[in-house]
């Protein structure tokens, strides 16, 4: 990059009276941007650029999509002209644009438009009465419409254990097919109708990989486990390609909303492919959209369809406007540390509860992936220039991909960009690894705080000396390693704000009932300046664009986001609540505005 600018500051005339102009800045020119009056000036801000030295300004210049100037107030007015657009920030703060290295926004975006339950511990009544009203809300899709209701907390349906079945759907005014999917994506309840078009009777059969539950009488209760939910699932018409555009376009709304100015699509689909190429063709692209498209384990020679979908998708070059990029392939090498599922691949085995003591049993978790076939097809995806990116989540399963990493470079490969999803039990002889490989651990910042989810359903299954390493943010970047951020929705909320707040303090949200633990392993923490850079620069260097966004340097494109508070200097618990008044993409407004009250 610092070439290509220097390159430019030769060659043409304009580029050098904007030099002159940055001197006192330091930064050099923008590249292809014309000298003079800028598209749009921000004035008297705290601009915190995540330049090299988290330097901050007060003042930045947009040009044709670009950052053409950062520095003082004084030395942007050199900047506005007839036409400039002069934003007073009024001390607001000024960063990048968030981005997001790992979630699925297809059914994020899909959650958005169902009936969304939003995790919430509901009594029977308020679980009706949530439907009742999304039914009445879409009537127009009676009688036969599929109604999706989405993250149901099973577990915390009021009062304590009450088990739903087929019945409390079917009370509904409706004669809709209704599915209901639990939050943990294990169970589904579906009402009579939906039992009644995917065949289910007393006679059907447990599918191999599933449960369907029965009552006394043997009748199914509409409760199906796993696997069963497919016979279920299978009965719904796909998205057409108008439904799946308009899903695209609300997960993109709700990403602007948060600041996210680039995402990557951890499994990416063809449809969500198409939808967003058509999105990037009409212009109403938003963000910068990343697809990595699913490797299985069947899958030996994976190059020619990752190929094909590039070839067909990716939008080539990166241009200050937004455009789709396939360059990245995902692999599973395991699945979940969380009890009952324990399918994370450990070193040792998962602790069991025996005459009130916690002692090593036999579980040791799922290992996708055989070592040999795992490094085999790294080889080949590395070599059609794709940067794996591997979900791992167990110190085991964490091991295996470094391995299979460090194998891409000892042949010789120092231009792969690999990247470890999750990444939430690291063996303490394995954190040094991710800065000797340059490796990018892309990890859920939400799941470091006290929560079910950890200090009930991990942390004794783990141990004290195996917790110490759990989420280990904190030892990864003292050892040099690099950290972005992966929020994984629709698996956890889209709530950015409350991820970086989260990796910060590790606490529980102040009204939680885990918030009295106080910090989660506090050891792993990271400094504000730290997390700030995980999910811009970071996220950038993942997504091999940090020579364009993920700071702001002249030269740059304007991918930045303004706020209602500073979260370098407010409470760190205020973070959470963060608004983002303004979200710009290239140059261009994508949420919000720039008058400010
Ligand atoms: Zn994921």
């Amino acid at each position: 990059m610092e070439n290509i600018l220097r390159r430019r500051t030769v060659l043409t005339a304009g580029a050098l009276t904007a030099a002159v102009a940055a001197t006192e800045a330091a930064f050099a020119p923008a590249a292809g941007a014309a000298a003079g009056p800028a598209d749009v000036v921000f004035t008297d801000g705290y601009v915190y650029t995540v330049d090299a030295a988290d330097s901050v300004h007060q003042a930045l210049a947009v040009s044709g999509g670009r950052i053409v100037y950062v520095g003082t107030t004084e030395g942007a007015s050199r900047y506005v002209g007839k036409g400039t657009k002069v934003v007073n920030l009024g001390g607001r703060m000024l960063m990048p644009g968030l981005h997001d290295g790992h979630l699925h926004e297809m059914s994020g975006g899909k959650g958005l438009l169902d009936c969304d339950l939003k995790y919430a511990a509901l009594t029977v009544e308020e679980f009706r009465t949530t439907i009742q009203e999304y039914l009445d809300k879409t009537a127009e899709k009676e009688p036969d419409g599929w109604v999706s209701v989405v993250n149901w907390y099973q577990q915390a349906i009021r009062p304590a254990g009450t088990k739903l079945t087929k019945a409390d759907l079917d009370v509904l005014d409706t004669k809709r097919p209704i599915i209901v999917q639990s939050s943990d994506g294990h169970t589904v309840l579906v009402n009579s109708r939906a039992l009644e078009l995917a065949g289910i009777t007393s006679a059907t059969k447990n599918p191999p990989d599933g449960v369907i539950e029965h009552d006394a009488e043997g009748r199914p209760t509409g409760i199906l486990q796993d696997g069963a939910g497919n016979l279920v699932d299978a009965k719904i018409p796909r998205p057409t390609r108008a439904e799946n555009l308009k899903i695209a376009r609300t997960a993109l709304a709700a990403l602007a909303a948060q600041g996210v100015t680039t995402f990557m699509d951890a499994i990416a689909t063809e449809d969500a492919l198409r939808a967003f190429t058509t999105l990037a063709e009409q212009g109403r692209l938003t963000a910068r959209a990343h697809f990595a498209h699913l490797v299985e384990v069947t899958d030996t020679d994976p190059v020619p369809e990752l190929s094909r979908l590039r070839r067909t998708y990716d939008g080539g070059r990166i241009k200050p406007r937004p455009g789709v990029a396939v360059r990245n392939a995902k692999l599973f090498m395991d699945g979940v540390l969380q009890h009952p599922a324990q399918t994370a691949s450990l070193l040792e085995p998962y602790l069991v509860h025996k005459h009130k003591h916690w002692v090593p049993g036999k579980k040791m978790g799922e290992q996708y992936w055989e070592p040999a076939k795992l490094n085999a097809v790294v080889r080949k995806i590395a070599a059609a220039g794709f940067d794996p990116h591997i979900h791992a989540i167990g110190d085991r399963a964490v091991r295996i991909a470094l391995d299979a990493y460090a194998g891409l470079r000892r042949a010789g490969n120092r231009t792969v960009r690999p990247a470890i999803a999750h990444a939430e039990l690291v063996d303490p002889a394995d954190i040094p690894r991710f800065a000797k490989l340059n490796v990018t651990a892309a990890m859920g910042f939400h799941w470091a705080k006290p929560a079910p989810d950890s200090v009930e359903s991990v942390k004794p299954y783990l141990g004290t000396r195996r917790w110490a390493n759990y989420e280990p943010e904190g030892d990864i970047l003292r050892a040099g390693g690099r950290i972005s951020l992966g929020s994984d929705w629709p698996v956890d909320p889209l709530d950015e704000w409350g991820a970086i707040r989260t990796v910060i303090t590790r606490t529980a949200a102040p009204d939680s009932p885990y918030a009295e633990q106080g910090a989660m392993t506090p050891h792993q923490r990271l400094s504000r300046a730290a997390a700030i850079r995980a999910v811009t620069f970071n996220g950038a260097y993942q997504l091999r664009q940090e020579a364009y966004t993920g700071s702001l340097e002249a030269g740059k494109f304007a991918d930045l986001i303004v706020l209602d508070r500073n979260v370098m200097k407010v409470p760190a618990e205020q973070i959470a609540q963060t608004e983002v008044l303004l979200t710009m993409v290239g140059g261009k407004v994508v949420h919000g505005t720039t008058e400010f009250d």
